[in-house]
């Protein structure tokens, strides 16, 4: 389904990330599998791919720095000659109430979450309109960018932030033929969720309507069909995986 595409995962070590980088390349996409500091993990995600019969570069950047952001699309473009599919899929958070929130926690969060997205998308949106050849980018936001959260303003207003690029920049490549979508993951049992206080996960699950928690291959599998042929008219979407909770 995507033989002779070259993906960048942000994020791409570790949770969801590590599962769409694996589906990607399962359906035949080069992947440059993107980390901050777990090398050993990207690696092993790298090897994982490698051991299929794939192809995988793991590539250190702090994809909320510009200039590293820039290395990052460079590295995958030298490497692999273009780029087709962006996934923006790093992520952080600093849960606090407002109350409680210093400026390093917000500013953290909007450089990881947000900033990041805007600085790879500048990098790569060059390449890929030179190369005349339309792409794919889709953007992780989540179901509290839609809903908000109590105890996570500056991670709702990144993700937010996030819907707002994506609908926007779907309307200035449109004619491009590269399309821009988020996905709104819901509840995935990661290190991003796994200090959650069990009366939290409690509550959360009585409000699934599915009544479990998403498996973490299970947003790979929207980002492989957003990025094939078969979606190339659905574009400035924000797609819920979340068993229903945000509906
Ligand atoms: P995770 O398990 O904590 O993984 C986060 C990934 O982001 C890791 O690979 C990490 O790499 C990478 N990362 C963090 N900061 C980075 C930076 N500055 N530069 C490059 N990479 C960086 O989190 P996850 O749950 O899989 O989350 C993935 C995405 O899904 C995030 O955008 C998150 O907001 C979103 N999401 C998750 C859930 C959920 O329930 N888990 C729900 C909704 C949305 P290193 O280890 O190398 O730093």
């Amino acid at each position: 389904m995507l033989a002779d595409k070259v993906a960048v995962v942000t994020g791409g070590s570790r949770g969801i990330g590590r599962e769409i980088a694996k589906e990607l390349a399962k359906h035949g996409a080069k992947v440059v599998v993107n980390y901050n500091s777990s090398a050993t993990a990207a690696e092993e995600v790298v090897a994982e791919i490698k051991e299929a019969g794939g192809d995988a570069l793991a590539v250190q950047a702090n994809v909320a720095e510009f200039d590293a952001a820039q290395n990052l699309i460079k590295t995958a473009v030298d490497t692999f000659g273009k780029i087709d599919i962006i996934v923006n899929n790093a992520g952080t958070t600093r849960d606090t109430l407002l109350l409680t929130m210093k400026e390093q926690q917000w500013d953290d969060v909007i450089d990881i979450n947000l900033k990041s997205v805007f600085n790879v998308c500048k990098a790569a949106a060059r390449p890929m309109v030179r190369k005349k050849q339309g792409g794919r980018i889709i953007n992780i936001t989540s179901v509290v960018g839609i809903t908000g959260q109590a105890g996570q303003s500056n991670y709702a207003a990144s993700k937010a932030g996030i819907i707002g690029f994506t609908k926007s920049l779907a309307k200035e490549l449109g004619q491009r033929q590269i399309t821009v979508n988020a996905i709104a993951p819901g509840f995935f049992p990661t290190a991003l969720t796994n200090d959650l206080p069990d009366d939290v996960k409690d509550h959360y699950m009585d409000l699934i309507p599915l009544k479990r928690w998403g498996d973490l291959p299970e947003v790979g599998y929207l980002v492989c069909f957003l990025a094939s042929e078969k979606a190339s008219y659905i574009t400035g979407q924000v797609i819920n995986v979340d068993g229903g909770i945000a509906m």
